[in-house]
């Protein structure tokens, strides 16, 4: 993987150290999971957060506490509120599916201010690419710089390349220690790595799926 993970690195920024890749963001939720979560834990996520987090934290026997949303969109205060000293981890889809919105990178951070340092955040980029508005940002730096934030896009959205399953983490270092611990250890096979390089580099691919995303962003909202 050290040549997708150095691809990746090129093209977002992050150190390839720092870098995990797994058969689809929704594997690496699952390590998350099976690192993180037990019985006796809480995981908080929105009400109408992206399902998979739940059916994780269910398999693990940990406390699901689903937030309320303020028009379908992640309510800071409430999650924060809904902190207890067994929550593990939080969730936060940025942009969410499939309610479609998402918190200006201001109410991320403040998010993130708010919780202990035990707690890890994890934020799911799984539409990163595809915001065009000031106010948003992934979190790339502020996975960069705490110790319990993990920001975690694909390659299924944006490259088209859902049923291939590719997804992939930057998360800080003892992180990555502990996800190593329950990662299999062919997780992402040959043929997906080399698709997943070439797939970086194929601009017009990407400008087609913005393209195309426009389009039939106006056509759903109207
Ligand atoms: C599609 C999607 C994912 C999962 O993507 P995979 O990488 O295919 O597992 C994760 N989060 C959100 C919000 C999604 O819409």
């Amino acid at each position: 993987t050290g040549e997708l993970k150095a691809a990746i690195a090129k093209k977002h920024g992050p150190d390839a150290g720092r870098i995990l890749v797994g058969a689809g963001s929704d594997e690496i939720f699952l390590m998350i999971g099976r690192a993180y979560l037990g019985p006796g834990d809480e995981m908080i996520c929105t009400r109408h957060a992206f399902a998979i987090y739940a059916v994780i934290g269910q398999q693990q026997g940990a406390s699901v506490v689903e937030v309320e949303e303020k028009n379908f969109t992640a309510d800071v205060d409430a999650i924060l509120k809904a902190v207890t000293p067994r929550t593990k981890v939080v969730w936060l889809a940025n942009p969410n599916n499939p309610t479609g919105t998402y918190l200006p990178y201001d109410d991320v951070k403040r998010l993130h201010a708010g919780l202990p340092e035990g707690v890890l955040l994890v934020l799911d980029a799984a539409y990163c690419e595809f915001v065009r508005r000031n106010d948003y940002a992934s979190g790339v730096e502020l996975a960069s710089s705490n110790s319990n934030v993990v920001m975690a896009p694909t390659f299924s959205k944006l490259y088209g390349l859902a049923g291939l399953r590719l997804g992939w983490a930057y998360a800080p270092a003892h992180v990555i220690d502990a996800i190593e611990r329950v990662r299999m250890p062919f997780n992402v096979n040959l043929v997906v790595q080399s698709v997943g390089v070439a797939a970086l580099e194929d601009e017009a691919f990407v400008q087609e799926s913005l393209a195309h995303n426009d389009k039939e962003l106006a056509r759903l909202t109207a």
